[in-house]
């Protein structure tokens, strides 16, 4: 017998699922029959290629037995099993994503005071809610009779394996029940928790009752293959766990297709961030052919922007033994990735679209968690832009502006198609300004003049927008501005005889503020200045971008921009007249730049030198 220490990581588990789950214990039951049909899947997938594995004709099976005098509960498949490597490694160590991330996120469940710490899976390890010892025997499909494991545990600090003899295939899993946990003894009480949890799983589950007959207790049929009718809310909201999601998915997406393609999809959204999303391996869609499991985690059947979708994808089309190589470059995962992006896209602008609360609630919840993700799309998806673009959202000017007496609260993010109907005008564009934050956006002298000539400016507000903006620019016949590149856009032409008024001032204010150009603007209010870029500048939050990623930035333009009708600027430009002011001034226009910088979310050219003359004002000032 060896004896081995548990991992950090699964002992704070267990003494977390020890010492502080009580409620909801019952889902320990979900947990292992998952484990178990999870070992009937793989020694299907593997008999695909090792013949020998599974004899022809034998159907694999879970039974669930309780025996009332020795207080145990005993779960039996006739899977994959485990070699004691293989115990050690798997039932010894935490490596599945999500148990690590249900860890990180107790600490918040916690805080919130939540009391749902039962609902979560803690994978086999949920055992030690209702167990005082756990003793699984286990014998790998690969290995030979007199191969076999006994593994060993009460929960605390550590295990012990060793050799056993053991002819059947498969693992068993025997529970030593707790004292208060003995209403898992209940045959009858284990049949309605076998098809209140299990039902959905793709195995006969057999639950042993009084008379010592087997009893199958779930469908034993994958839930994607009913019909829509026969399944319900919760058997869905079941499924849906399998995929170690703990929220509510906000919506849903069951489908059936028939014809050269055949496929069957049951694909959900979640309505929160999944806490493995930015896992690159984990793009939760599972792949089956014909009902039998071939992979999980496959990246082929949607494109990357759709990484939040989670669900499996029954195909009739492809081979069995399709490997994840073999998936990349095939014609027929192809036309099934095509397909089911167009599915997907078509339900989320329906449901965008919308007018139904449900589904009104249910596109928020999406928007708010996923919208950045969903936007990729208009950079790079150029077969499914223009659809995505119908329902893509931003803040603006528009929804953070308080509401009008009598009218209805403002949403949080406006869509483009909405824009374009509150901005009937006839300059064809639609304004958006790029910036590190909203906070920052709002505060921006940039969008003082479109507010003023009551134009809304979208507020593009994530890193991924810079993109957006670079790439998507043009909507239902209108060009898209980036405010903070090249020409307002707005009504310039009184500014030409204001500029030659103060010609000489403005070519002095380009030498001594060190900038490409200095111009007066229309798109200024109550500010002195802004700077903005040309055309095919970058913007200070994609320089930023770029220069974290370590990439070599050109030198940029930088236009020193000019309210004409500021005091501060006429008294600058009268002031400049005067020779012996001269130093003064373009010291202040420094500070004006550097300034105006600042409040564009970029670096400002001497951060120092700015300090200490803003120091020298205030000193001055108090
Ligand atoms: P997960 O199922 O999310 O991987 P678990 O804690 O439930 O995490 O299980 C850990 C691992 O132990 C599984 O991935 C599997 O490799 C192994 N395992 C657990 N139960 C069985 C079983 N009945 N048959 C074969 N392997 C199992
Ligand atoms: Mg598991």
């Amino acid at each position: 017998m060896t004896q081995h220490a548990f991992q950090a990581e699964t002992a704070r588990l267990l003494h977390m699922v020890v010492h502080s789950l009580y409620s909801d214990r019952e889902v320990f039951l979900r947990e292992l029959l998952a484990n178990a049909a999870d070992a009937c899947d793989k020694l299907r997938v593997a008999a695909l290629t090792e013949h020998g594995l599974l004899p022809a004709g034998e159907t694999l099976g879970v039974e669930v037995e309780a025996d009332k005098d020795q207080g145990t509960l005993t779960i039996r498949d006739t899977g994959i099993g485990m070699t004691e490597a293989e115990a050690v490694g798997n039932l010894g160590t935490i490596a599945r994503s999500g148990t690590k991330a249900f860890l990180e996120g107790l600490a918040e469940e916690q805080r919130k005071g939540a009391g749902l710490i039962g609902q979560f899976g803690v994978g086999f390890y949920a055992a030690f809610m209702v167990a005082d010892k756990v003793v699984v025997e286990s014998r790998s499909a690969k290995a030979g009779s007199d191969q076999a494991v006994r593994w060993e545990s009460a929960g605390d600090g550590g295990f012990t394996t060793e050799t056993i003899a053991r002819t059947a295939r498969g693992t068993t899993v025997t529970l030593h029940l707790k004292d208060d946990a003995k209403e898992f003894l209940e045959p009858s009480r284990i049949r309605f928790l076998v098809k209140k949890h299990a039902d959905y799983m793709g195995v006969a589950i057999s639950v042993k009752n009084d008379k010592g007959e087997w009893e199958q207790a779930n469908a034993g049929t994958a839930l994607w293959t009913r019909p829509k009718d026969q399944i319900t809310e919760e058997q869905y909201e079941e499924f849906y766990r399998s995929f170690h999601l703990w929220d509510k998915p906000a919506t849903r997406l069951h489908t059936t297709v028939e014809g050269s393609l055949s496929f069957t999809a049951l694909l959900f959204v979640p309505s929160e961030r999944p806490m493995d999303l930015f896992d690159r391996d984990r793009r939760g869609l599972s792949l089956y052919v014909r009902r039998v499991f071939v992979m999980e985690d496959c990246k082929d059947l949607l494109p990357e922007w759709l990484r939040f979708v989670r669900g499996v994808v029954d195909s009739d089309d492809l081979p069995l033994n399709v490997s994840r190589e073999m998936l990349q470059g095939n014609e027929t995962v192809a036309k099934l990735r095509r397909q089911l992006t167009k599915r997907v896209v078509d339900h989320l602008v329906a449901l965008g679209r919308s007018e139904d609360e449900k589904d009104t609630t249910a596109f928020t919840a999406i928007e708010s968690s996923f919208g950045p993700i969903l936007r990729e799309a208009l950079v790079n998806d150029q077969d499914h832009k223009d659809k995505v673009a119908r329902i893509v959202r931003w803040p603006s000017t528009w929804t953070t502006a308080p509401a009008a007496d009598g009218e209805p609260a403002r949403p949080a993010v406006t869509g483009l198609e909405d824009y374009c109907r509150r901005n009937q005008t006839d300059d064809k564009k639609i304004y958006a300004l790029t910036a590190p934050s909203l906070e920052v956006a709002k505060a921006s002298p940039l969008i003082e003049g479109y507010v003023k000539a009551g134009k809304e400016v979208l507020f593009f507000v994530d890193p991924v927008d810079e993109w957006v903006a670079q790439h998507f620019r043009q909507f239902d016949g209108r060009d898209l501005v980036n405010i903070s590149l090249g020409a307002s856009g707005l009504d310039e032409s009184a500014m030409a005889d204001k500029a030659k008024a103060m010609e000489g001032f403005l070519g002095f204010a380009k030498d001594a503020a060190g900038v490409s150009e200095v111009r007066l603007t229309a798109r200024l209010a109550d500010s002195p200045c802004c700077v903005v870029g040309d055309q095919w500048s970058l913007t200070p939050q994609m320089e930023e971008l770029l220069r974290r990623s370590g990439q070599p930035i050109p030198e940029q333009k930088r236009i020193l921009e000019l309210n004409p009708d500021h005091p501060l600027v006429q008294k600058l430009s009268a002031l400049h007249a005067d020779e012996g002011k001269r130093d003064q001034v373009k010291d202040w226009l420094g500070i004006l730049r550097d300034s105006a910088l600042l409040a564009a979310g970029a670096r400002p050219v001497d951060g120092a030198g700015l300090a200490k003359r803003v120091q020298g004002l205030l000193a001055q000032a108090v």
